[in-house]
């Protein structure tokens, strides 16, 4: 019998934080077994466009719906929504970081010095690391016993200082977004293009309950189902879209690393909005 697996949430190199292809994301979907799945890239539908090819979309045999991952924020702080099912050439993407990647890694690198860490790079430098998590990490292995004592979790794991630091308006490390876009208005380029929004992985938010109390009057669905999530948090989340009569959606949010595998939530068609 064929499973009905599913994974709505999946990164590939037209995201700035992914190296593998759209060719190796379908290899990879095909060997698992997948029956639906969705690339959502970073602020871009570039993997729609290389999916007119045929000798690239054949790769895969099940179904692909549209999908992207717009960055807006709420109060300074980064968060994401999820689009889905709209028409790619219709979308017209505004991000909320208008920044290009080095101004970017500029701002993390001022403030970890002002923070009173070491970090101490030329622009060449910071041109150099293919990505801004190598950066990071790199930022991680000179600061190591600093950082822990900030906070324990930054010593072990570079998305904690991602997420709990750079985009976390109570750390010291908070580089805020001061042009971002707003949930609304990322959830309207979504509708504008005919399709439906989510707002991503609720709980790696440090402010998980205020960003849900406001992004549920916006989009039409949460995504329940993500690696960051615990099993209670998967509940409680399910419990309010059952409430508020929203959509389920849930992916791997695979970026192509071990330490986020694919299929990792093993998510079956009828368990979302599909
Ligand atoms: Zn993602």
């Amino acid at each position: 019998m064929k499973h009905e697996m599913v994974d709505l949430h999946i990164h590939s190199n037209h995201s700035m934080d992914t190296l593998h292809t759209v060719s190796d994301v379908l290899r990879a979907c095909e060997r698992e077994g997948m029956s639906t799945i969705s690339i959502t890239d970073h602020d871009s539908v570039g993997a729609y466009a290389e999916l007119q090819d045929q000798s690239i979309r054949k790769l895969f045999s099940g179904n692909i719906i549209t999908g992207v991952e717009i960055s807006c924020q709420m109060d300074g702080m980064i968060c994401e929504i999820l689009g889905y099912n709209f028409d790619p050439t219709k979308i017209e993407i505004v991000t909320a970081n208008f920044l290009s990647e080095t101004q970017w890694r500029q701002r993390i690198v001022a403030k970890f010095k002002q923070a009173g860490l070491s970090a101490d790079y030329t622009n060449e430098d910071l041109e150099a690391f293919n990505l801004t998590a190598d950066l990071l990490e790199d930022l991680r292995e000179l600061n190591r016993e600093a950082l822990e004592k900030m906070n324990p979790n930054f010593a072990t794991s570079i998305r904690a200082i991602f997420r709990s630091g750079i985009c976390n308006s109570k750390s010291p490390l908070f580089v805020p977004l001061e042009e971002g876009i707003d949930i609304a208005c990322a959830v309207k380029q979504i509708h504008d293009a005919g399709g439906i929004a989510f707002l991503a992985h609720p709980f790696v938010y440090e402010n998980a309950h205020d960003m849900l109390d406001y992004a549920i009057n916006h989009v039409d669905g949460i995504e329940v189902f993500h690696p960051s999530a615990t099993t209670q948090q998967r509940e409680y989340l399910l419990d309010i879209c059952k409430k508020h009569g929203k959509l389920i959606s849930g992916g791997s949010d695979w970026h192509g690393y071990n330490d986020r595998p694919l299929n990792s939530q093993k998510i079956m068609k009828g368990e979302t909005f599909l």
